[in-house]
């Protein structure tokens, strides 16, 4: 099969033949329709030792983790539990199914589990991955190719709500209008924020939130944001996020908190950071941290976006064929202005 591949840091991907994947005993192998690029794939590859947190990719990696598509082969042990040609999406890793994390939805806590996409395993920017039985979910047919790859970033956001306990009528203020704050701001709006107010230092990306459920905007770079959102709500908002992930913006959230106020860390930053305790310990404040999501998180998403509860068709932005791919994927290292650059295996 096809598939660009990373060689190095600093080198652009390379469309080469590569073997096709098999399914294994217990697994599936799709023909992947789509695949979105994350920012996490534009950080894994730059990053040149573990100092971060994570480790470098190796060459040879295959990426993508954000996907949808056709099953084209069933695992022997598992017959019957899907059929070629079954419209699928998937939890980019690969865990046991059986243990305590498993059985709860939460295969990312499995000991054995191995992750799609940075390295374990090959991901979907391809024209065939493999998956695992259990992390495999149908895609109902209401929910196109694209959305379906959405289904990932979306679950992040609505997991990352879920940590903020937001109670409706609250309000809420979205730091960064990247892929993962418009999905934030979408699944703040929907579950009954009273304020969703997204702020960003690029307008124009503060202004695309308007279409994923944002109530207000702050443009970052122009305005106190503190200021801005107590004209717009008349007081501080009740609860922070912080969808930047990038040292120093962990503290700004803090500082745009009120007190009693709780801050969600969705960005990963993985660089040291410095924060000054203080201000969060005088101000009583509640910090939770985000990590990934549960089956459950994929279930809703996809179950919300088949009966059209909520819309994500402002995440979507170019579609490339393999050729182009390598050099979209260039791109958004410098032009964060863009959404979603999905492939689209030609
Ligand atoms: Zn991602
Ligand atoms: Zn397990």
């Amino acid at each position: 099969m096809r598939a660009p591949v990373f060689h190095g840091v600093g080198q652009p991907l390379r469309v080469e033949t590569v073997s096709d994947p098999e399914p294994g005993p217990t697994g599936l192998v799709l023909a992947v329709r789509n695949c979105g690029i994350c920012g996490s794939d534009l950080h894994a590859s730059e990053i040149t030792d573990d100092t971060g947190g994570m480790r470098p990719l190796r060459p040879g990696t295959i990426m993508g983790h954000e996907f949808a598509g056709e099953v084209m082969a069933v695992g022997s042990a598992v017959a019957g539990r899907f059929r070629v040609g079954d419209r699928v999406t998937a939890l980019p890793f690969i865990a046991c199914g059986s243990c305590v994390a498993c059985l709860n939805g939460q295969g990312h806590r499995c000991p054995a589990v191995v992750s799609g996409g940075f390295g374990r395993i090959p991901g979907a920017y391809a024209e065939y991955v493999r998956t695992g039985v259990h992390e495999t979910l149908p895609l109902p047919p209401e929910v196109d190719w694209r959305a379906g790859a959405l289904v990932e970033p979306l679950a992040v956001g609505l997991h990352t709500v879920d940590r903020a306990r937001l109670q409706p009528g609250e309000s809420a203020l979205v730091v960064g209008a990247g892929p993962i704050g418009l999905a934030v701001s979408l699944w703040c709006r929907f579950m009954g924020a009273g304020h969703v107010i997204v702020s960003d230092l690029s307008r124009e990306r503060a202004e695309r939130s308007a279409r994923m459920g944002a109530t207000g905007i702050i443009h970052a770079a122009k305005e106190d944001v503190v200021a801005a959102f107590k004209r717009q709500c008349g007081r501080r908002p009740d609860v922070v996020f912080d969808c930047v992930g990038v040292p120093g913006s962990q503290q700004l959230a803090m500082d745009y908190a009120p007190t009693n106020g709780r801050v969600v860390v969705a960005g990963v930053c993985m660089q040291p950071d410095r924060i000054l305790p203080l201000k969060a310990i005088t101000k009583e404040l509640d910090v939770r941290y985000v990590f990934g999501y549960g089956k459950r998180d994929f279930e809703v998403t996809i179950d919300m976006l088949a009966r059209g509860r909520v819309d994500a068709s402002a995440l979507l932005g170019d579609t490339v064929g393999f050729a182009a791919f390598p050099a979209a994927f260039e791109a958004l290292r410098k032009d964060k202005s863009r959404v979603k650059v999905m492939l689209e295996p030609d």
